[in-house]
C-alpha cells in the first residue's frame, strides 16, 4: 500500500486544507509509491504566516548556532544516505549510484554551509571622517520561497535551503510534483536536527496551485527557482513586478568540444557519462558534441557502440546503467525531438525509440540516441531536449566550435578535450558559460565552487561555493560616529575647487 504524506507547516504535519491529494509514481514501472497533499493558495498562506512568525526569533539565533543545526542535518543525511537514495531512484528513476551522488551533494553542502555560519564575513573600511566607524554586514532577507525541479531532488533543495537558513531566513519550500518523497526526507531531517517550528515549511502541490501563489504572495521577499527557462522567466516577470529578489537557475544546451588531438577513448567515456547519465536529464547534460572533422567519424563510431551497449533498467537493479525518464510526458517530448531531428536531415546512428521488450515496456524508458551530421542550427542542436539524445556537429577549428557554443541561448557548462595547453587556455577564456571543463565531461560540479550559467541559463546569480549567501542576504551598511558632534560627510572635509 502506498504511504500517505503531509505538508509541514509551522512545525506540524498537516493535510492540504482542501483535502486533495496526488499520487507519486515509479517511472520504472508505473506503480504508485506515495500519496501527497495537492495543496493550494490557502496552504501557501498558512506556510508564509508560519515562516513570518518564526523569522522574528530565528534571525536572532547567532549564525554559528543556526549553522550547527545545518551541520547536524548533514550528519543525519549521512546516516540515512541509502534510504534517501533508494527513495529517489524509485520516484524519479536515476540509477542508484547517481542517486547516492545526489544525496552526497546534500551532505557536502551541509558541511560547507555550516562553515559559513562562522564566516559570513562583512567588510570594515575607514570612514572619510575622524572618529567615525564604517562597516557593512550581511543580514537575512526575510521569508524566502524555494521552488525546485525533479532532476536533483535532494541536492538542489540543499544548495538553496542550507545557505538560506544559515543566513537567518525562514523558508517556504515547494518541491517538484514528481519528487515529493526526497523533499519529505529533507524536511524531516531538519526537524530532527532541531530546527525550530516554522523556520522551514514544506508545501506539496503543483506549480500553478503552489508555486505561482508563492511568487505572488506579499509575505515572501525572495524566490529562488531552478527549473525550465519558460517557467523561470515567467516567475521573474511576475515576482520582479512585485519588487522581489528572484534567483533563477534554468535550462542548458551543454557542448563538449573534441579536438583532433584529443584522447578519443577518454572523450567517449566522458561524453557517454555526460549525455546518458541521469538519462540525459541533468541541467549540465551534454547534448551536443562539437567535434573536429578529422576525428568525427572515429568518435561517432565509438559513441554509437557505447550507446547501443548501455543497459537500460530499473535504477534499483544492480548493473543498470540507464534508468527511465521521469514520466511518460517526458518520453513523448524526447521522442518528438527525435522525429524533428530525423526530419531535419540528421543521421540517426543509434537508438531513437522506446524499448518494447519485457519489463521495460511498462516504464518510461528511452534508448540512448546518437545523431551524426547535425547542422549547428538544427533544433536538436539548439533546443534543450532533457533526454538521452546526443547530436554530433562537425567543426573545422576551435574558433568555429567556440562560436557555435557561444551562439546558444543557454550558457551553463561546456567542455573541451584537447592535449594542447594553448587551446585549453583559449577555450577557458573564450567559452561563454558559467562552468568550463577541460578533459572532463560537462557534469561533475563540486559544491564549494559557484554554480550557475550565463545568458538564458540564469539571471546573474551563482549558487553554492563562496557565493552561496548572495541570493539569500542583503548588505547593511552601518556608520558609528563617536566624535560627539555633527560631522557632515562630503561637506566638512571636502576638497575645495582649486585647492
Ligand atoms: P519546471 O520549470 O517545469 O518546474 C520546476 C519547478 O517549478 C517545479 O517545482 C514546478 O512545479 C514549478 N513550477 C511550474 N510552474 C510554475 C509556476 N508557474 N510558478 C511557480 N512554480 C512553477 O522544470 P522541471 O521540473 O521540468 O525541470 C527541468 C528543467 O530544470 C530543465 O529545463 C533543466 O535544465 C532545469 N534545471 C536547471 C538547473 C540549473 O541549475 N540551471 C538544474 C536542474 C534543472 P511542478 O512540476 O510540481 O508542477
Amino acid at each position: 500500500m502506498a504511504e500517505t504524506y503531509q505538508n509541514s507547516i509551522g512545525g506540524r504535519w498537516v493535510a492540504a486544507r482542501g483535502g486533495s491529494t496526488f499520487c507519486n509514481r515509479n517511472p520504472a514501472n508505473g506503480e504508485v509509491i506515495g500519496e501527497f497533499p495537492a495543496s493550494g493558495p490557502e496552504d501557501v498562506g498558512d506556510a508564509v504566516e508560519a515562516a513570518r512568525r518564526a523569522y522574528g526569533s530565528w534571525r536572532l539565533v547567532p549564525a554559528p548556532k543556526r549553522a550547527e543545526i545545518v551541520f547536524r542535518a548533514g550528519e543525519l543525511i549521512r546516516g540515512r544516505k541509502e534510504t534517501i537514495a533508494c527513495a529517489m531512484t524509485r520516484e524519479m528513476g536515476k540509477v542508484l549510484v547517481e542517486a547516492r551522488g545526489d544525496v552526497q551533494e546534500g551532505i557536502d553542502m551541509a558541511y560547507l554551509a555550516a562553515g559559513e555560519g562562522r564566516r559570513m564575513y562583512g567588510v570594515t573600511t575607514p570612514s572619510e571622517m575622524r572618529d567615525k566607524w564604517a562597516m557593512s554586514a550581511r543580514v537575512p532577507i526575510g521569508v524566502v520561497g524555494v521552488v525546485t525541479p525533479w532532476n536533483f531532488p535532494f541536492a538542489i533543495p540543499a544548495w538553496k535551503l542550507m545557505p538560506a537558513l544559515v543566513a537567518g531566513n525562514t523558508a517556504v519550500f515547494k518541491p517538484a510534483g514528481d519528487t515529493p518523497e526526497s523533499a519529505w526526507h529533507f524536511v524531516r531531517i531538519f526537524e530532527e536536527a532541531g530546527l525550530p517550528p516554522g523556520v522551514l515549511n514544506l508545501v506539496f502541490g503543483s506549480g500553478s496551485q503552489v508555486g505561482d501563489p508563492m511568487v505572488a504572495h506579499p509575505g515572501i521577499q525572495a524566490i529562488s527557482f531552478t527549473g525550465s527557462t519558460e517557467v523561470g522567466l515567467g516567475i521573474a516577470a511576475k515576482g520582479g513586478a512585485l519588487g522581489k529578489r528572484i534567483t533563477l537557475e534554468m535550462g542548458g544546451k551543454n557542448a563538449i568540444i573534441v579536438m583532433e588531438d584529443a584522447d578519443l577513448q577518454l572523450a567517449t567515456d566522458a561524453i557517454a557519462w555526460s549525455a546518458f547519465g541521469t538519462t540525459g536529464q541533468r541541467c549540465t547534460a551534454c547534448s551536443r558534441v562539437l567535434v573536429h572533422e578529422r576525428v568525427h567519424d572515429a568518435l561517432a563510431a565509438l559513441l554509437v557502440e557505447r550507446a547501443r551497449g548501455l543497459k537500460l533498467g530499473d535504477g534499483l537493479e544492480p548493473g543498470t546503467e540507464v534508468g527511465p525518464l521521469v514520466n511518460p510526458a517526458q518520453v513523448e517530448r524526447v521522442h518528438a525531438y527525435v522525429e524533428i531531428g530525423t526530419q531535419e536531415g540528421a543521421r540517426l546512428a543509434a537508438g531513437g525509440g522506446r524499448p518494447t521488450d519485457g519489463r521495460l515496456a511498462r516504464g518510461s524508458f528511452y534508448q540512448p540516441t546518437v545523431f551524426t551530421g547535425v547542422r549547428p542550427d538544427a533544433r536538436i542542436a539548439v533546443e534543450e531536449i532533457f533526454g538521452p539524445v546526443l547530436a554530433l556537429v562537425r567543426v573545422r577549428s576551435l574558433e568555429e566550435a567556440i562560436e557555435i557554443n557561444n551562439a546558444s541561448r543557454y550558457g551553463l557548462s561546456s567542455s573541451i578535450f584537447t592535449a594542447d595547453v594553448n587551446r585549453a587556455f583559449a577555450a577557458m577564456r573564450d567559452l561563454d558559460t558559467g562552468i568550463v571543463y577541460v578533459n572532463h565531461g560537462t557534469t561533475g560540479a563540486e559544491t564549494h565552487l559557484p554554480f550557475g550559467g550565463t545568458r538564458g541559463t540564469g539571471n546573474g546569480h551563482r549558487e553554492a561555493g563562496h557565493t552561496m549567501l548572495d541570493p539569500f542576504t542583503e548588505w547593511k551598511s552601518i556608520y558609528v560616529d563617536f566624535s560627539g558632534r555633527l560631522q557632515r560627510a562630503q561637506i566638512d572635509n571636502a576638497t575645495e575647487p582649486g585647492s
